[in-house]
């Protein structure tokens, strides 16, 4: 098998045909022999039909049908589980990422054997500019507290060789951040830029308050950094309280009157929202391990069909 594409679907009725039958097409006396690997992630639509129509009519479609909605992480993993293409590629279902460049990638990899993967990123993102701004501080932000690399406007969307699939695989970790994991396990990378399109249909499904949560994912999955923020800031601010102490003092004394009271109430106000930040951000750790130590499945599939099962019946 020369090349397997994970897509993971989630209320995708509308375009999720569509995508199918564009990857044939461009794929079309250029890569022979492939596979799909959809992953329906609980789809409250017709997704898991048209789904299994298409696994019905095809040779080279497996289905992997989740019991309810994990998540596109989730959906990733599992899909990468069932691959077994010399090269792996992650796509989305709608169409936002063209299948030419895929063959772009590919050319890539056959062409250099000195690279194991090939990321594409966007250069200008058809995105709100506020939404811009918050993608570009949080990378920044990894960039500077962690020690793995988020290389700007890369997405999931990459072709990988095997040995990099397994290692992905690897990660068994239950709160997923691939582009972290992608960056943790190493390999060569070689990034190229691409234009994502706009959706063919159907809408986003991540949401600004997803988009957030994922990015405490991100910081928290792959640094313990913020666990120092706190201890320093401790640090300083009881530093700063001593020193308030002193001056307190030394005016009391020369003026023979403290009236202090609302400098007091400040602290302590001051104070107890930053022992509250501190158990905060320690609580996130502490939540991390506790459902690490459950060691839950990442996903739960109620259905896994490959077109292999399908020829030998
Ligand atoms: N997706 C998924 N599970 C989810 C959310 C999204 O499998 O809980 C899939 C979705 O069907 C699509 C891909 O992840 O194929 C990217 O999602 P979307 O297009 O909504 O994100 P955007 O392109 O807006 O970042
Ligand atoms: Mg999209």
């Amino acid at each position: 098998m020369k090349l397997s594409l994970v897509v993971p679907c989630y209320n995708e009725e509308e375009v999720i045909y569509e995508f199918y039958k564009e990857v044939r097409k461009v794929f079309e006396n250029k890569i022979e022999d492939y596979e799909f690997v959809f992953v329906n992630d609980g789809s409250r639509d017709k997704t898991a039909d048209i789904l299994k129509a298409i696994y019905k009519v095809a040779d080279n479609v497996n289905v992997v049908n989740f019991s309810r909605n994990f998540g596109k992480e989730a959906a990733m993993y599992a899909g990468l589980q069932q691959t077994c293409g010399e090269y792996t590629c992650v796509i989305d279902a709608d169409l936002q990422q063209r299948p030419e460049v895929v063959l772009e990638m590919a050319e890539i990899l056959d062409n250099d054997e000195n690279i194991d993967c090939v990321a594409a990123y966007q250069e200008a993102r058809n995105e709100g500019k506020a939404l811009t701004f918050f993608k570009d501080s949080f990378y920044k932000l990894m960039d500077k507290i962690t020690e793995i690399e988020l290389y700007k406007g890369a997405s999931d969307f990459r072709l990988m060789r095997r040995p990099m699939v397994e290692a992905v695989l690897s990660m068994t970790e239950y709160h997923r951040f691939s582009k972290g994991i992608f960056s943790f396990v190493g390999f060569n990378t070689k990034y190229i830029p691409y234009e994502a399109q706009q959706r063919a249909a159907g809408e986003s499904k991540w949401s600004f308050s997803k988009l957030f949560i994922y990015a405490i994912e991100g910081i928290v999955g792959f640094t313990t950094a913020p666990l120092k923020v706190a201890s320093f800031a401790g640090l300083g601010l009881m530093l700063i309280a001593f020193l308030y102490m002193v001056i307190a003092l030394i005016v009391g004394a020369v003026t023979y009157n403290i009236t202090s009271a609302i400098a007091i109430i400040t602290l302590i106000l001051f104070m107890s929202g930053v022992n509250l930040l501190a158990l905060g951000i320690i609580g996130e750790y502490l939540a991390r391990t506790y459902m690490q130590g459950k060691n839950r499945p990442v996903f739960i599939a109620k259905e896994i069909l490959t077109y292999e099962e399908k020829e030998s019946e």
